[in-house]
């Protein structure tokens, strides 16, 4: 069967990529929203001030929109959308952790098209703003990503906005807006940047060009997740492999979607407060396990192997390290979060598809 490849965004990557950026904004637009997120690391990290005068050296005006939350919800994203058509604001430029990522990404869509949050999310428009994306932790890959993912607080639970029309058109990576992290934030997307290279190796749409990326994110990831349960303070070279890592996870993802770990952990992260990252690595040794008994398929064991695991346990192990034990439940948060996971739809992206009881044994397995 012919398979697909879909990369738009054109990518700066390494020390001083804004800068390098500056004959890449002509013909993008003279009104930029600038998104980011509303604890200020953009403004502390200089992101902001290196676009800023980015900016102002193109002669491109611009309007800040600050109010971006950890995992935003559709309201805030409607707040973003209503300034940018209140300033006319022709592109839109994120800046921070997936969360404004993801945001500017809708606020693009919403930006130029009135729709109700079912239209939205039956991608029921033509046209978007172009976006530009920098990210500030090594975890999401949104910036290359065509996915938007939002909180829709009366669903109770994330959705994601997956069209091609949103992804950037523009993805600036400096390593540099990374180095003051915090530890906690370091671990999280990194688990998440690995959780997105081996959801889509483990994919039932990879292909050819998307395991490359997967294969490759792996094999950084791994080490330097080995590398984060040693030490507490990472140097530059560090902060350069967890980017460029999180970014080939993106790529991959772009191409296969993710699966079961991003299914089952948007119930943590809503109900239990959960880090997106964190989530997902509480759920990923219960998902291997699963693969492993499930799937004769040479790629489950390989996974562990490129990411320089000998076995199962020395996986579970690390993840149990990094991301801690899962929260305690009872049986009805049990029974919602079950029923919250069979609705969405990347449950059969994985190498196996898991049935309801799949699901109940991974939960009791991941609560154990
Ligand atoms: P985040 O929610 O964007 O940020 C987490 C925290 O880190 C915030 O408090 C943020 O502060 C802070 N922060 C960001 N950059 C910093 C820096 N350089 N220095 C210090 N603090 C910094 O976290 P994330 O894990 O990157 O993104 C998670 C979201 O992305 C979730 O909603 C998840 O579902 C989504 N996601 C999207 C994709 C995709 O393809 N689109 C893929 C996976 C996950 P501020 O408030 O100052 O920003
Ligand atoms: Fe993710």
């Amino acid at each position: 069967m012919p398979w697909q490849a879909n990369y738009s965004s054109k990518i700066i990557f390494g020390s001083q990529a804004v800068k390098e950026s500056s004959n890449l904004l002509e013909d993008i637009g003279k009104n930029a929203l600038i998104v980011i997120g509303q604890g200020g690391s953009a403004r502390k990290n200089g992101a902001l001030h290196d676009v800023c005068e980015l900016l102002q050296n193109a002669s491109i005006t611009w309007d800040i929109f600050d109010q971006v939350e950890a995992n935003p919800s559709i309201d805030t994203v409607r707040a973003g959308a209503r300034l940018a058509q209140a300033n006319k604001s022709d592109f839109i430029i994120g800046i921070g952790g997936g969360s404004p990522l993801d945001a500017a990404k809708a606020i693009a869509i919403l930006a130029v098209n009135e729709l109700d949050n079912d239209a939205l999310l039956n991608l029921q428009f033509k046209n978007v703003l172009p976006v530009i994306a920098i990210p500030t932790t090594a975890g999401t890959g949104s910036e290359v990503t065509p996915y938007a993912i939002l909180t829709f607080p009366l669903m109770e639970t994330k959705k994601n906005i997956a069209s091609p029309k949103i992804t950037p058109r523009l993805a600036i990576l400096d390593p540099a807006y990374t180095c003051d992290l915090p530890f906690r934030v370091t671990v999280d997307t990194a688990v998440d940047a690995y959780s997105h290279a081996l959801e889509s190796y483990l994919a039932v749409r990879s292909t050819p060009l998307s395991e490359l990326y997967a294969r490759e994110a792996l094999r950084i990831l791994g080490k330097q997740l080995e590398m984060l349960t040693k030490i507490k303070k990472l140097d530059m070279d560090q902060r350069e492999a967890l980017l460029y890592g999180s970014m080939l996870g993106g790529m991959a993802i772009s191409t296969t979607g993710t699966s079961i770990p991003h299914a089952m952990g948007y119930y943590l992260t809503f109900f239990k407060g959960i880090t997106h990252g964190r989530a997902n690595g509480m759920i990923m040794p219960a998902y291997m396990d699963f693969n492993l008994r499930r799937s004769n398929h040479p790629k489950v064991k390989e996974a562990l192997i490129l990411s320089g695991f000998q076995n199962l346990e020395q996986f579970a192990d690390l993840m149990t390290d990094l991301c801690g034990q899962a929260p305690v439940c009872n049986e009805a948060e049990k029974d919602k979060f079950i029923t919250q996971t069979l609705q969405a739809k990347n449950l059969v992206n994985n190498i196996v598809s898991p049935a309801q009881e799949d699901l109940v044994w991974m939960l009791e397995h991941m609560l154990s």
